[in-house]
């Protein structure tokens, strides 16, 4: 029984879930549906992938552009079992009413605000919460890399406090009207960001503070991450435990990865869809524990990938067909996930 999924909003999170769904053997897309006819939509086709149009109004744009349609969204909705909503932040929450009048379970990503969905996931930190839901929220790329980290380390040696500064990336490398392109900002002016409240959607419990900021740069945001731990570790054991978690990559010093740049290079160099990086990428020599309980480390996080495979796991946790476990090596066997291993 292959699961059938549909995909609406076809833009950098879509293409690379629609990818990522189809490479699963449990899974198939059924469709994807799309705004507008350019080269994304072109791709689509040229990937064979059915496509439906996502506003009824516009299908004789893709007429004139001669591109085929498979249908309308509401088709696609209706034959899919589960969809996953990638649209701009906000538009899936108009879409919601659509899913409701399908009775189509939906994810959502995190544009979207918490209180939009039943539960927010991550399939590291609660995957079995999902089981079942209707409205289900993928967290935002910097949730995901911090919850992956929290998890690992909550479970091995509780977390007291977390503090944690993101430098964010200005834009995506398309997204050609975003900025800053010559300044430093700190974004949000006011602490704590919005992260760390959108970090207790997943850690309800969690002493969470964070800072934000923006620069000039397209290809990763980075954290600068402080974690006051409950039991006492070195600095060795901590790099061992984040080395053993799969959607983890511990950059070994010898790579000479000094940064993002880098980083996306060594992505390519392996052979990775659009030089993808779906790990958090952790500098090894970052690590450091002072005091016993003190964590230090930096991380990138590749902000256009590192939800995909959180959203092919989510597939399986709202449908209930795979466990924790289970679904995480699925998935990670069906990309190639362990960069670097
Ligand atoms: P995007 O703009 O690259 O892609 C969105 C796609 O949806 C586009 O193809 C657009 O044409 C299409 N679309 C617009 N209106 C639509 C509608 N009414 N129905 C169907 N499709 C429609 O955006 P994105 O970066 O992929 O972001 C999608 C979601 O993922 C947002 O919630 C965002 O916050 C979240 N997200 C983005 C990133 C990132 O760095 N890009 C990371 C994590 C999460």
């Amino acid at each position: 029984m292959t699961i059938e999924v549909g995909i609406n909003g076809y833009g950098t999170i879509g293409k690379r879930v629609a990818d990522a769904v189809r490479a699963q053997p449990d899974m198939e897309v059924v469709g994807v549906a799309k705004t507008r006819p350019n080269f994304e939509a072109e791709q689509a086709v040229a990937n064979d992938f059915p496509l439906y149009a996502a506003v009824p109004e516009r299908v004789e744009q893709f007429d004139e552009a001669g591109i085929e349609l498979a249908g309308k969204v509401e088709e696609l909705v209706q034959n899919s079992e589960i969809v996953v909503d990638t649209t701009p932040s906000g538009i899936g929450a108009e879409n919601k009413a659509m899913y409701e009048e399908y009775d189509t379970p939906a994810l959502y990503q995190g544009g979207e605000d918490a209180e939009l969905v039943d539960v927010s996931f991550n399939a590291r930190a609660n995957f079995a919460e999902a089981e079942g839901a209707d409205h289900t929220r993928v967290v935002s790329c910097n949730t995901t890399g911090l919850s992956r980290l929290i998890a690992a380390l909550d479970e091995e040696y509780g977390v007291e406090k977390v503090r944690a500064t993101l430098v964010r990336r200005g834009g995506d490398p398309a997204q050609s009207s975003r900025g800053p392109i010559n300044d430093t900002l700190p974004d949000p002016v006011t602490i704590p960001s919005h992260h760390g409240p959108d970090v207790n959607t997943i850690f309800p419990d969690l002493d969470i503070d964070t800072l934000g900021m923006k620069v000039p740069a397209t290809l990763t945001h980075t954290h600068s991450v402080n974690v006051e731990l409950t039991d006492e570790t070195d600095t060795e054991e901590v790099r061992g435990l984040l080395a053993g978690e799969s959607r983890l990559f511990v950059i070994p010093e010898h790579m000479g990865i000094d940064g993002s740049g880098k980083l996306k290079e060594f992505a390519l160099d392996s052979g990775r869809p659009r030089g993808d990086v779906w790990e958090n990428a952790i500098w090894g020599e970052s690590i450091t524990v002072e005091g016993g309980d003190e964590l230090y480390l930096f991380q990138a996080i590749h902000q256009e990938s590192d939800v995909v495979p959180e959203n092919v796991d989510a597939i399986r946790a709202v449908l209930g067909t795979a466990d924790r476990r289970e679904s995480i090596e699925r998935t990670n066997e069906a990309l190639g996930m362990g960069l670097g291993r």
